[in-house]
């Protein structure tokens, strides 16, 4: 969330002072927190506490009066009732980050944003800005790729992630709707390949550039981490009671992750044993690898929870994946929640013999991404026609022709002979 915090800082000379670049100092003259980063350190505040998201953002208005909030939430915060205002205000998805981290899973990500959004912003718009965003943290912390975050957003909020920002950047405005403002920032944080250069993105839309740099440096920082020179530098911008919030929420819910992880990895030798075989299979080395292997190297093991398992590596090398597993690697091994099986990525980067060699294996074929795609889905998506006939030969569960047939539909692809392809398979199962 710190992510936020810095693209908050970053963007703040240039709310109202639009440049149409991305070239401009980072932390220039005229920096400073403004709303989106006093706010967000209001929900950290409240995911660490009791939750009562209202209570906390009427205590950081109080105690903040002049950080640039809206009208409508300046007569909210002041007044004694607490009842929404239907607002579908950027407001929402600008202090929603630290959901994206404190989240165990993509429901909990889901509800606890819409309970942030929901105390002031309860209009249907308010709450899916805010869902959408919190959604694109929770996918990045899982190592979702760019493609994979921007199909599921697209799919479950309906926003078009579609145009580079090169070509949204001439007619775009200053827009303070969750509509007009989260895709285009969600879609720098997607675009990027670096946390520097998302937030110089959304700058250089030349709308509400603090809000905007603020949402992208949360996906952002998700996805590749916030550079430390740039976390030390926005640090020096809050005060001693935000740095404290901000500081403990970072080391419970943001740094913790890899602190508590490194606990539980093996003891010196066998993870040096584990690494050199994760070595061996990435470069190929099919002797190096079965050597390793007969010295005790876990074909099962992963870094990090959250990384992929050393099969994965192998999704393109038919004898490295049968020496794995025939050495007891798991066939279906995913990174992660439901990432990646070694049979869909084989399947994505068109790799014909491994995925022939996976379904020989009996690799699952109906295990879903994240993204609730399945092996077949993906070779359509693809358009490899050999892969596709391959798979829907070897198919015999018709639950997963008809998934295919489905995402064909959802997605609009017209390929006739995949179709004819999938109805001649699936008449095979309704005769029998
Ligand atoms: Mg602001």
């Amino acid at each position: 969330m710190l992510g936020a915090i810095a693209g908050d800082i970053i963007g703040s000379p240039y709310e109202g002072r639009p440049i149409k670049t991305t070239d401009f100092p980072l932390f220039g003259k005229g920096c400073s927190i403004t709303d989106d980063s006093v706010l967000t350190i209001a929900t950290a505040e409240a995911l660490i506490g009791n939750k009562e998201f209202s209570h906390h953002y009427k205590r950081y208005a109080k105690r903040y009066p002049d950080a640039g909030y809206g009208g409508m939430f300046i007569r909210w915060a002041a007044s004694e009732k607490s009842s929404p205002y239907n607002s579908y205000g950027n407001g929402s998805a600008m202090r929603v980050s630290p959901v994206g981290w404190f989240a165990q899973s993509a429901e909990e990500a889901l509800e606890l944003a819409h309970q942030s959004a929901s105390v002031t912003h309860n209009h249907p718009e308010g709450i899916k800005g805010a869902q959408a965003v919190a959604l694109s943290i929770w996918l990045a912390r899982e190592k979702a790729s760019a493609s994979d975050i921007s199909r599921s957003i697209t799919e479950r909020f309906g926003y078009d992630l579609s145009q580079p920002i090169t070509q949204i950047r001439d007619t775009y405005g200053f827009d303070v709707t969750c509509q007009g403002c989260v895709p285009q920032a969600i879609r720098c944080a997607i675009e990027a390949t670096s946390y520097e250069e998302a937030v110089r993105l959304a700058v250089s839309l030349g709308g509400d550039a603090d809000t905007q740099a603020c949402i992208a440096g949360s996906i952002a920082e998700a996805r590749f981490g916030l550079p430390a020179k740039l976390a030390k530098t926005a640090k020096t911008y809050l005060d001693a009671p935000l740095l404290s919030v901000a500081t403990s929420f970072n080391k419970r819910y943001v740094d913790s992750r890899v602190w508590s992880w490194s606990k539980l990895v093996p003891p010196f030798f066998q993870n040096r044993r584990n690494a050199a075989l994760a070595q061996a299979v990435e470069d190929r080395h099919l002797d190096r690898a079965a050597t390793l292997l007969s010295k005790g190297a876990d074909p099962n093991h992963r870094s990090q929870p959250w990384n992929w398992p050393i099969i994965c590596s192998a999704h393109d090398n038919p004898e490295m994946l049968d020496l794995l597993i025939t050495s007891g690697a798991d066939i279906d091994a995913s990174e992660g929640n439901k990432h990646y099986t070694p049979l869909m990525l084989a399947v994505r980067n068109h790799q014909l013999p491994a995925v022939g060699y996976l379904l020989k294996a009996g690799a699952d074929r109906s295990l879903q991404s994240f993204a609730g795609l399945m092996a077949l889905d993906y070779a359509i998506d693809e358009g490899n026609g050999s892969i596709t006939s391959l798979l829907i030969e070897h198919e015999s569960d018709p639950g997963v022709l008809r998934h295919a047939l489905d995402f064909c539909e959802r997605r609009e692809i017209n390929d006739n002979q995949t179709h004819a392809l999938l109805q001649k398979r699936i008449s095979t199962f309704s005769v029998n």
